[in-house]
């Protein structure tokens, strides 16, 4: 006989019926689950957990190790919470923002220390406890000095409350944890980079955007050049520059007034304001614009670049230089005829490979262009390098001239002698020998005879011309109309 009474053997009945349906709610469960999370992106298993190869002498290494754990986990989690909020919703909302694991960003690395932010620090303690001069306070055995360990641990346990809520500090706060400078300063410092390399990736991926694709007042306007027929299909972008996105496109239908050509280049200007600011001094004092310049804000201002653009090719094309033909300009978007053929533009100078005979034939073409920009047009180009010559059918095209002004605009002949300059030092490196040097070519251009024989004498003789400019025109007073001799106002107009 057992001690301790007869053991119980019945056993626990149960059902088949049970066991069947608990079975069955299982595998509901988990079916259910897999379709709320279908491909839960498994958490990756960090070199902590494999247990291969891994170091476990370095404290700092292990702390790191454990981070990286709990950030991956942190945004698995995230993401899996992303997905069951969206659903199959049309209407997504993202928990982008809320990662911990930035994707590497490899070229920021180095401009950690070269931005300094000057404005308030959040993470300073708006008026620091400061002990007083004689250095402790309190009295008798009471007594405490700035030095305290404890109270200053204490101290800098509570200050990291001023980090960015977005930085978790853990629980410290709560406890009664005592963080020494060393390691508090290494935090505060950690907290502040931190911040300010989330910033600058979220900043980064929305220049990107901006940069890619076009403000949605743009589209708007792209679209309806679309919607009205004028264009046919916009295929792409061909450049983005600082200061201008261009797209291709090809034309759509004639209109009564205007044949479309069948290839088109649409100039963009850009509206992000920062980049035009050191190119005011093309347009304040250019005489045509002086009256609207000083009225208008910035985006107005934009405008008026693509407007002086158009303004400047169209006496281009009057005079016959080979340069894009307007198509239209809209508010801060120009369209031009297309230089170049079946989506392709044509190479700029800078790249092409010519013979010797066809740079040289370049170079003449150019000399002579320059020449009529002057005279005919009363341009002066003032970005003119092998970047702006485009080689198409068997010749040069200029481009881009929103920033040319006439001769006699303050700088006029600086901007003269810079483009004599890259002319002369592209054709002389390209090996024409007939190429004047920029002092020649200066005169050859303007008309004006500057003797000087070196740079810097020469330089000075145009700057007086300007200045002697500059005092005839304000006795004269300006008495010339804007714009009148420009030929036929923009189709698109407001
Ligand atoms: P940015 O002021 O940005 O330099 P550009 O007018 O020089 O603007 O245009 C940038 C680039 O776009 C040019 O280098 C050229 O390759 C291309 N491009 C501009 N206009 C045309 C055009 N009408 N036809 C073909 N390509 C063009
Ligand atoms: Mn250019």
């Amino acid at each position: 006989q057992c001690p301790w009474g007869a053991p119980n053997a019945t056993s626990i009945s149960c059902s088949l019926a049970d066991v069947m349906s608990e079975q069955l709610a299982k595998e509901l469960q988990l079916e259910e689950e897999n379709a709320a999370f279908p491909e839960v992106v498994a958490v990756d298993e960090g070199p902590f957990i494999t247990g291969e190869n891994v170091d476990t002498s370095s404290d700092l290494m292990l702390a790191q190790m454990l981070q990286m754990e709990f950030d991956r986990e942190y945004d698995a989690q995230l993401r899996r919470e992303e997905k069951k909020i969206n659903g199959d919703s049309k209407v997504s909302i993202s928990f982008e923002n809320y990662r911990k694991v930035h994707p590497y960003d490899s070229d920021s690395s180095e401009d950690e220390v070269d931005w300094q932010d000057t404005r308030h620090d959040p993470y300073r303690a708006d008026k620091p406890t400061t002990t007083p001069r004689r250095g402790f306070v309190g009295k008798g055995k009471d007594i405490t000095t700035k030095h305290d360990e404890v109270v200053c641990g204490r101290k800098n346990t509570a200050r990291m409350e001023n980090f960015a809520p977005e930085f978790q500090v853990g629980d410290g706060i709560g406890m009664d944890l005592k963080l020494s400078n060393q390691v508090f300063n290494a935090l505060k410092q950690h907290a502040y980079s931190e911040e300010r390399r989330s910033a600058r990736l979220h900043e980064k991926k929305e220049h990107s955007t901006a940069e890619k694709a076009v403000d949605p007042k743009t589209r708007l306007l792209l679209y309806k050049m679309v919607n009205a027929g004028m264009l046919e299909t916009i295929t792409g972008c061909i450049s983005t520059g600082k200061e201008s996105v261009v797209f291709h496109a090809y034309g759509g239908n004639a209109t009564e007034d205007k044949v479309i050509p069948p290839e088109c280049a649409i100039k963009v200007f850009k509206t992000t304001l920062n980049e035009f600011k050191n190119r005011d001094k093309y347009i304040k004092d250019d005489y045509r614009f002086k009256d609207r310049f000083s009225k208008l804000n910035p985006r107005k201002i934009i405008r008026m670049w693509a407007e002086k653009e158009m303004h400047n090719l169209t006496r281009m094309q009057n005079a016959g230089i080979p340069c894009p033909q307007v198509v239209s300009l809209k508010k801060h978007v120009l369209v031009m005829s297309f230089i170049g053929q079946d989506q392709v533009p044509a190479p700029k100078l800078k790249d092409v490979t010519l013979s010797s005979e066809d740079m040289k034939k370049a170079y003449y073409q150019i000399l002579n262009m320059m020449q009529q920009l002057y005279k005919e047009c009363n341009l002066v180009h003032a970005d003119l390098s092998e970047y702006n010559m485009l080689w198409h059918d068997g010749k040069v095209w200029l481009i881009d001239v929103s920033q040319s002004v006439e001769p006699t605009h303050p700088h006029g002949l600086e901007f003269l002698f810079r483009d004599c300059r890259n002319v002369s030092q592209f054709f002389q490196k390209a090996g024409v020998p007939e190429a004047l040097n920029e002092r020649e070519l200066f005169n050859a251009v303007s008309g004006l005879n500057i003797t000087a024989e070196n740079e810097v004498d020469f330089q000075a003789e145009i700057e007086a011309l300007e200045k002697m400019n500059e005092d005839h025109v304000q006795n004269l007073g300006k008495k010339l109309s804007m714009f009148s001799s420009d030929g036929d106002p923009p189709i698109y107009d407001e």
